[in-house]
């Protein structure tokens, strides 16, 4: 590799250029990733703009970055670090890449569903059905539930983590409860619902651009106007940046489902009461997931996360971490690592997370993003942390007394019952 090759390259790719780097330090002193690999942000720009190529491509480090951001908008330079990272990442000879990450992209590019975990068609059907099924006849007020698949025209269409439906698909159907007594006009689709794209975090454009035409295509086929990322971080990021970085036409919005739950609560769609609570003064802190909220909508969506918690659990149980909303630390599970072998490397970078959450004394972590979820449950084991990691539809559906019995495997001892008594809506079997 020649000298001064990887700094031409990504210089013509970005906007801040390397070379104007102040050593200022601000990128590392607010980044969880430094000092892993024995590397940080000010060092990676340095190393770069001192041509230092075959030592930065001998690092593994961009492999630890989360892509979270955190260092983007402290830098007096604008150099776009994340930028440079997932340039990297495209650099890397593909044997050499994470065999994690390389096979969960591969795998959603090879079927129309999206699903990095390869569910086929016919297979998400029928786990949908099942599921359905099964609610209709255990729980009382849901013996009409539906589940569109390919409705034409419907307003909204849902897309879905598909570790879901493979992993937990009792956790789908705590989702389709709200969604139900919300009462909007909502569909599946049989193509393009994964949640996905861990192409962008292998830092493969052309798969990454593959996998949001997909979606796009099965939402314009549908008719519907909204693309509702569920509770799930990069696939929101990924898909809006995606729209826009590849130019793909498309004729519908894309949103969060936090902003649905606040508007449904505004609006008495979703009956949710904090009185459960009102004895017990359980405390409950929250993950400000970066791709949707730094990297994607800003405080906006901190705020009406905020809201639907409050409305949930009662203003007075609410305690934050600090720093949170925008300037809030990744939790280490981002940019794919989850999918690598770096574990050791992940709990380091975690355990920022892990100390802001002990901070708050809470019994509980709401994760509105199941990478964060399985991060933050990962993070407390591996530290011997008592607290618990939850859904934030879990709470919102217990708060509304719709919770069922096979539906709390992440609730603690104190709140296993909470809702289950005679009269509470929810038939025990
Ligand atoms: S994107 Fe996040 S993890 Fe990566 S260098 Fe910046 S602050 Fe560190
Ligand atoms: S914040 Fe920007 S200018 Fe300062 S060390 Fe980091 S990259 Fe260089
Ligand atoms: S795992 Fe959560 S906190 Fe980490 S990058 Fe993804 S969304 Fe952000």
């Amino acid at each position: 590799m020649l000298p001064n090759m990887l700094k031409n390259l990504v210089a013509s790719m970005l906007t801040g250029h390397v070379d104007s780097c102040l050593s200022c330090g601000a990128c590392a002193s607010g980044c969880p990733a430094s000092s892993l690999a024995d590397m940080d942000p000010r060092k990676f720009v340095r190393m770069l703009s001192l041509g230092l190529d075959e030592q930065v491509m001998a690092s593994n480090w961009v492999w630890m970055c989360t892509l979270c951001n955190r260092c983007v908008p402290v830098c007096p330079m604008k150099i776009d670090i994340p930028g440079l990272v997932y340039n990297l990442r495209n650099l890397w000879p593909r044997d050499k890449k994470p065999k994690g990450i390389h096979t969960v992209c591969r795998t959603a590019l090879k079927k129309n569903t999206c699903s990095s975990l390869g569910l086929r068609t016919g297979d998400w059907q029928f786990i949908v059905e099942e599921v359905v099924d099964d609610v209709r006849q255990s729980q009382q007020g849901f013996e009409n539930l539906r589940v569109p698949m390919d409705k034409k025209g419907a307003e909204l269409f849902l897309n879905q983590h598909s570790a879901m439906p493979v992993n937990e698909p009792e956790e789908m159907a705590v989702l389709w409860k709200i969604i139900h007594l919300s009462g909007v006009d909502w569909t599946y689709g049989s193509k393009g619902w994964a949640a996905e794209n861990f192409c962008y975090f292998l830092g493969d454009s052309s798969g990454w651009e593959q996998l949001v035409k997909t979606q796009a295509a099965a939402i314009e086929t549908l008719g519907c106007k909204v693309l509702v990322n569920t509770e799930f971080g990069h696939n929101f990021f990924a898909v809006r940046q995606g729209l826009d970085r590849f130019k793909i036409p498309h004729s519908f919005e894309v949103k969060s489902i936090i902003e649905y739950y606040a508007q449904w609560i505004r609006e008495g769609r979703l009956k949710v009461n904090s009185d459960w609570n009102l004895d017990l003064k359980i405390k409950f802190t929250v993950q400000d997931p970066c791709q949707l909220v730094r990297k994607s909508y800003g405080n906006f969506i901190a705020e009406e996360l905020r809201f639907v918690i409050r409305e949930a659990v009662g203003e007075e149980n609410f305690v934050d971490m600090y720093p949170n909303r925008s300037n809030n630390y990744c939790c280490g599970g981002g940019g794919g690592a989850i999918y690598t072998d770096f574990t050791k490397e992940r709990m380091d970078y975690g355990k920022i997370k892990l100390d802001q959450i002990l901070e708050t004394q809470a019994a509980y972590c709401i994760t509105p993003c199941s990478s964060c979820h399985s991060q933050i449950l990962d993070l407390s084991r591996h530290y011997g942390a008592k607290f618990h990691t939850i859904h934030l539809w879990t709470i919102l559906c217990l708060a509304m007394g719709v919770l069922g019995k096979d539906e709390r495997k992440y609730l603690g001892a104190d709140l296993a019952g909470v809702g289950l008594g005679v009269g509470s809506g929810v038939k025990i079997r």
